[in-house]
């Protein structure tokens, strides 16, 4: 603690992110990154779009992105918000939509960056326990003080929560926004999206940096209804009215305009997901059913903790979370298949010696 930090400062308990080691040769399952690289017509358009245009400013209002990303989910782009990377939308949710003296709910097994967020803006919450089996209970979002945010597939269990359930929670909520965290929607049966036609209290969020493999060019959005996103507009234009910066804006379009390129793609990675589901459970793992683009599982007689340690040594990054009800659990984004390969073959080694 400082005596010159605010109260938020000391307030704050940051996010500690997953290890970004870059080392050449080392297997990075651990931050849930796509393994393959961007369309290389994303690439060229950054690259003609740093070429030629980098001494201007680029548009505060990414009218030209929000059109794209609205045509390509039948909507408009007054249905659309932009932002750097879905935390940086996350954030600015928490302040338009969140208030001081009335808690909100998510799941205590979810993304970390929630507490974070509540906390730095001194929004009070109650945390969820999830059922044993890990799904979301949703009647346990019912009638919240403040508004609602999860996962839809939750992170880091993988799990999905039906379009039926969603809508019951929005139903319960008249009065309070729903935010439903779609990071991993594409690998799964389905999004939420088109309820925001019914309900006006929905705010789905989306990002490029999985299933379009852009995590390194930072861009997310939001979609609801238009009274929504301009609670949004306001924060924003407080804060940086120029959000995103022109290569992403540029990459960002043509990552939409490329969609056979992303379907292919994680096709491949949801048929890798099933090959490695069944694979681990060979070996002896109890993995949650998932629907996002990676495992979360447990060994019965083998400490995660022992496994992310010697996995690191085999140069094969995971994550393990030193958490309560979850401290024997390790999560496992899916690569490539010779990754995926790689790594268990790193893993027969491991559970051999023990
Ligand atoms: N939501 C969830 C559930 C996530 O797991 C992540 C990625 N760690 C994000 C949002 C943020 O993704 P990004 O800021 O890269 O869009």
């Amino acid at each position: 603690m400082s005596r010159f930090w605010s109260q938020a400062a000391q307030r704050c308990e940051p996010y500690v992110p997953g290890e970004q080691l870059n080392q050449p040769g080392i297997i990075k399952l651990n931050t849930n990154e796509n393994p393959y690289s961007p369309s290389p017509a994303v690439v060229e358009a950054i690259e003609t779009e740093a070429a030629n245009q980098l001494n201007l400013y680029p548009s505060p209002t990414v009218d030209q992105l929000r059109e794209r990303i609205a045509d390509a989910n039948e909507l408009t782009k007054e249905n659309v918000f932009v932002g750097n990377g879905s935390d940086e939308v996350l954030a600015f949710s928490f302040m338009a939509f969140f208030d001081q003296g009335k808690a909100i709910r998510f799941p205590d097994i979810s993304y970390s960056f929630y507490p974070v967020y509540a906390r730095l803006f001194n929004i009070p919450f109650k945390s969820i326990p999830l059922r044993d089996d890990f799904t979301i209970p949703a009647e346990a979002f019912f009638q919240s003080d403040g508004g609602v945010i999860f996962p839809n597939p939750n992170a880091p269990t993988s799990v999905y929560l039906e379009l039926e359930a969603i809508k019951n929670i929005a139903n319960q909520n008249p009065d309070q926004v729903v935010i439903i965290d779609e990071a991993y929607i594409d690998f799964a049966s389905g999004s939420a999206v088109s309820l925001i036609h019914d309900y006006e209290n929905v705010l789905i969020i989306q990002t490029m940096s999985k299933s379009r493999s852009l995590a390194g060019l930072r861009v997310g959005y939001a979609l609801g209804n238009a009274e929504l996103i301009s609670g949004l507009t306001r924060i924003k234009d407080s804060f940086n009215s120029y959000t995103l910066d022109r290569l992403a804006i540029a990459g960002a379009v043509e990552a939409i305009n490329a969609s056979d390129y992303y379907v292919n793609i994680t096709a491949k990675i949801i048929a890798t997901r099933e090959w490695s589901f069944s694979e681990m459970r060979k070996r002896g793992f109890t993995v949650l059913p998932s629907q996002a683009n990676f495992l979360f599982a447990t060994h019965a007689s083998f400490p995660a903790e022992t496994l992310y340690v010697k996995l690191k040594e085999a140069g094969i990054l995971i994550r393990y979370f030193n958490k309560p009800r979850i401290e024997n659990y390790v999560r496992i984004t899916i690569g490539t298949d010779k990754q995926m390969q790689q790594f268990f073959h790193a893993l027969d080694k491991i559970l051999s010696c023990v």
